[in-house]
């Protein structure tokens, strides 16, 4: 009997270096290449707009590839095991291949997928979303890492898997019936965010980019908030545009070993890694604190702090213009994520999970597992979290991190006029000043919503009760 494998695209969008694409084309000639829109995931309140206007577009490109290869992405809508059931009996396909992911939700559907297809035909998962797969960096006594550097160690003793190019042959599937690829508002979204292109294409170009003028100052350049000192990978491979494989190995092959910018970013791709692994192997952190303990934090979780962190309107010039930033973009720098974080849960004494919530509502690159490690880092409940009793300064760290105020500037207009040595903490200027400078505090910006130093010293009585007290 002819093989005939459905390809069942899912956070994979790209022809290169696909590995569960690559063993259908090794296995046979008649690839059926599909994306199922599932409405369990567009009925996620924290679904949001910029990740499937990214996703869209990401599928847009990925048609296009394969029509210039005289075939065509299928697109269906439904519940994935009752839509590949339909697509096996139309097309008589003996296969479904579909490359592995780490997130809960995603296990428990291909669970139902191998239930329902069972008996109809094969359906076999590959290994491809990482450097390394979630389980094949262990421990000597063979349990999973759950700090980061000892992982990191663990993973550049490995040999990364060099890319392979995408299939060269690719011949028209069997007839198969396809949706339209639907609008945004089709699918009940609407977002005024300015993103990037998304597709394979676009992901390609992004890094050969920061591979030639950026990766070389990577560690130095990448904390500088108003600089574009980092890759700005993470929407592409969030949905699989880039491989990791790729990336990692075109920027190792253009820099000489060990040079700090490469080194540094290829530690970044590794914490990636780390924090799949860690989801997959420790799913309940989707819920809770990695470190149960934390679990009994008594949060004070103000709402009206909250949205007030939300809008970009705290009276902190830094974490204003960063939140700003993600309602604009639809994305963040991550010393600005790193900031944010901070405030919310060791100034305003909010639970992680609400801004976790958050960013994953606006992130374009919103990654279960990179947001949930990145939240409970910033929350010192995670596994290699930032200790409780180390609190940033969020005045301090915008002095730091945006020295010139242009980040700043950028995303906060009504600071824009006010000079550098207020810019940080406005509400030092004297009142003729913030009238020359049309910055009235309470008018025009808000004054700061909490005092950051009475603020510190409740983090530490409320972490203290959980951990013992360490002030
Ligand atoms: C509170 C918080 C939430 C975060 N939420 C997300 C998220 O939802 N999705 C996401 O992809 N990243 C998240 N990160 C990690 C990081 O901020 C972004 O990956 C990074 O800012 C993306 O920019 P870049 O592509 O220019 O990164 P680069 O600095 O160029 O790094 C290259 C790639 O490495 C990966 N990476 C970098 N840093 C991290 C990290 N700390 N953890 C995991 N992977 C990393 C990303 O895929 C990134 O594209 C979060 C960090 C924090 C502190």
């Amino acid at each position: 009997m002819t093989k005939r494998i459905i390809h069942w695209f899912r956070r994979d969008l790209r022809l290169d270096d696909n590995t569960a694409l690559l063993a259908a084309y090794a296995a046979t000639d008649e690839v059926i290449p599909v994306f199922i829109f599932d409405d369990a995931i567009l009925r996620r309140p924290d679904t949001g707009a910029n990740r499937v206007a990214f996703l869209l577009d990401s599928l847009r490109a990925l048609d296009a590839a394969w029509r210039t290869r005289g075939g065509r992405l299928i697109l269906r809508r439904g519940r994935p095991e009752e839509e590949l059931a339909r697509l096996v009996t139309e097309t008589g396909a003996t296969a479904v291949y579909f490359n592995l992911d780490v997130e809960p939700f995603a296990l428990a559907r291909d669970a139902r997928v191998r239930t329902r297809l069972a008996g109809q035909c094969a359906v076999v998962g590959f290994e491809d979303g990482g450097l390394t797969a979630p389980s094949a960096v262990k421990t000597k006594s063979g349990t999973p890492y759950t700090v980061f550097t000892p992982y990191k160690n663990a993973v550049l003793n490995q040999t990364i898997p060099r890319p392979r190019s995408a299939p060269s042959v690719v011949k028209p599937p069997p007839q198969a019936t396809s949706l339209p690829l639907p609008t945004l508002a089709e699918l009940g979204f609407a977002t005024t965010a300015c993103l990037p292109p998304g597709g394979e294409a676009a992901a390609q170009a992004r890094l050969n980019d920061f591979i030639q003028h950026n990766a070389s100052r990577y560690a130095t350049a990448r904390d500088a908030l108003a600089v574009d000192g980092t890759s700005r990978l993470s929407p592409y491979l969030r949905f699989g545009c880039l491989s990791p494989r790729r990336a990692y190995w075109n920027a190792r092959d253009a820099l000489p070993a060990g040079a700090a910018g490469l080194e540094a970013w290829v530690t970044e791709l590794i914490w990636r890694d780390f924090y799949r692994q860690i989801l997959f192997h420790f799913p309940y952190v989707e819920t809770g604190a990695f470190k149960r303990a934390y679990d009994e934090l008594a949060w004070e979780n103000n709402e009206a702090w909250f949205e007030r962190w939300c809008a970009g309107q705290t009276g902190f010039p830094i974490v204003d213009a960063a939140m700003r930033q993600l309602l604009e973009t639809g994305w963040m720098h991550n010393r600005a994520r790193m900031i944010v974080a901070s405030f919310l849960t060791k100034d305003l004494l909010i639970d992680w999970r609400w801004g976790e919530r958050h960013f994953m509502t606006h992130l374009v690159d919103g990654d279960l597992a990179a947001n949930n490690g990145g939240w409970q880092w910033a929350a010192s409940t995670g596994t290699d979290a930032q200790p409780y009793f180390r609190i940033f300064n969020p005045t301090t760290q915008g002095k730091k991190f945006d020295p010139t105020g242009a980040y700043i500037r950028r995303y906060v207009p009504e600071l824009r006029a006010v000079p550098d040595r207020w810019l940080h903490e406005p509400a030092c200027m004297p009142p003729d000043a913030q009238r020359a400078f049309r910055c009235v505090l309470g008018n025009d910006y808000p004054a700061p919503l909490v005092d950051h130093a009475r603020q510190r010293a409740k983090a530490l009585a409320l972490f203290g009760r959980v951990c013992g007290s360490r002030a």
